[in-house]
């Protein structure tokens, strides 16, 4: 048999580039994922309470993009759902990204006008220029108080580096806000698929120019397929051999636990500021997608060097590095690399699949 497509990876990147070839140009395409099943870091199940959890950590969908979410949308239907997480510190509960209760609850205000906690920031912010890193950017906009009490403990557990050595999009992904807005994100797009992720991904990819080979690391195959080009969506650095060194990606340990009652904490995800305990959140999955049922299942993340490659750790020097691989790939011109391990980029998943529809139409 021969394809016309070889695609490595069946997480959003692949699924969404074979989906678009097999159905818009009439490609055949064959998936090679070396899990034992697709989705990706995305990917969702029933644990045996019954409860629908995600595998490797809580993914909520969150978009500015109407492409995007019109396009997901023939594949699932969508449940409403703004994601709001608490901040755990001094045994009480914070709102993040700080906002204004955060500042009231804290420092005992009574702020009620978005100009008096502007005035706030103003009087406790740091300068700081250029800002090159991401403890540059968080106290050039609350402070050194604010900055040790939510985000200098939670990014060492996270990274096992100091603020100040990652770049500034790290902590620059959490705003600060002036008003009581306590969602997570802002997006215009904010919802759960219905039916979790993984029925998402099969509903995409259940199609007859599309064959799965599941449990298979593609360099295992690679010389007994024909294909004509490649979309390759593991680690770069992989796909050269390690060639210039291996690139750091940072991993978690998931520690599952199941409580015999309705509800174990208040809110879908808190964080754990403090240095103590060692993990980062805890995600309490019936938040994420609505099911009702008599007990509930939790994770806990422990953050690792080693393991699963979930994050690329976007740090100067692993850039340098990246680029010297990417100068490799951009010579080859039957391989595209797509997504997050394979862009060795910090993507959301709207941002994997924008980036694919670009790619490939
Ligand atoms: P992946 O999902 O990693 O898919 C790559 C696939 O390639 C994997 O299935 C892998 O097994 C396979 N593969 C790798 N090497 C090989 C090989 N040699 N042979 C065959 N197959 C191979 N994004 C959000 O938008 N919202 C969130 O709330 C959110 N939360 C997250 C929480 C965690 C803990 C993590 C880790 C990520 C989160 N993300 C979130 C990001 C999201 O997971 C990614 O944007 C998305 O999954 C990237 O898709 P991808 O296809 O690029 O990579
Ligand atoms: N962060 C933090 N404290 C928090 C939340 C986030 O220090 O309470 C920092 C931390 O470095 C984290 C980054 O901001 O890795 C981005 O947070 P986000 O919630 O977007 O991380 P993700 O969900 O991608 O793991």
């Amino acid at each position: 048999m021969k394809y016309d497509y070889l695609i490595v990876g069946a997480g959003f990147a692949g699924a969404v580039a074979a989906e678009r070839l097999a159905s818009q140009h009439n490609k055949k395409v064959l998936i090679v994922e070396k899990r034992n099943h697709i989705g990706g870091n995305a990917y969702d199940e029933y644990d045996k309470h019954g409860i629908l959890i995600h595998k490797y950590g809580p993914h909520i969908f969150h978009t500015n993009s109407k492409k995007v979410f019109d396009y997901l949308s023939q594949f699932t239907g969508w449940r409403f759902y703004e994601h709001r997480v608490l901040a755990k510190l001094d045994n009480k509960l914070y709102p993040i990204p700080i906002n204004r209760t955060t500042i009231n609850k804290l420092y005992n205000k009574n702020f009620t006008r978005e100009e008096e906690v502007k005035r706030f920031y103003e009087s406790i912010k740091e300068k700081r220029y250029p800002i090159e890193n991401s403890e540059d950017i968080v106290i050039s906009q609350v402070g050194i108080d604010l900055y040790e009490k939510f985000f200098k403990f939670y990014t060492k557990k996270q990274w096992d580096l100091d603020p100040s050595e990652l770049s500034p999009s790290v902590c620059g992904r959490i705003p600060v806000r002036t008003n009581n807005d306590d969602r997570y994100f802002t997006d215009k797009y904010q919802f759960m698929p219905k039916d979790g992720y993984t029925k998402m991904f099969e509903k995409m990819l259940n199609q007859k120019n599309i064959e799965i080979v599941l449990n298979t690391d593609y360099k295992k195959i690679i010389n007994d397929i024909t294909f004509d080009k490649m979309i390759y969506t593991g680690p770069i650095d992989y796909y050269f051999d390690y060639k210039f060194g291996k690139l750091p990606y940072r991993s978690i340990k998931f520690e599952w636990e199941n409580h015999k009652k309705e509800k174990n904490q208040e809110i879908a995800v808190v964080n754990y500021v403090e240095s103590e305990p060692a993990f980062t959140r805890i995600t309490e999955y019936k938040y994420l997608t609505g099911q009702d049922k008599n007990s509930t299942s939790i994770s806990k993340e422990y953050p690792q060097s080693e393991g699963e490659p979930y994050y690329p750790i976007p740090t100067e020097e692993n850039r340098k590095r990246y680029l010297l691989y990417k100068e490799k790939a951009d010579k080859l011109n039957n391989v595209i690399f797509l997504g997050r391990l394979a862009e060795y980029k910090y993507f959301n998943m709207d941002g994997v699949v924008g980036r694919v529809l670009k790619e490939i139409g």
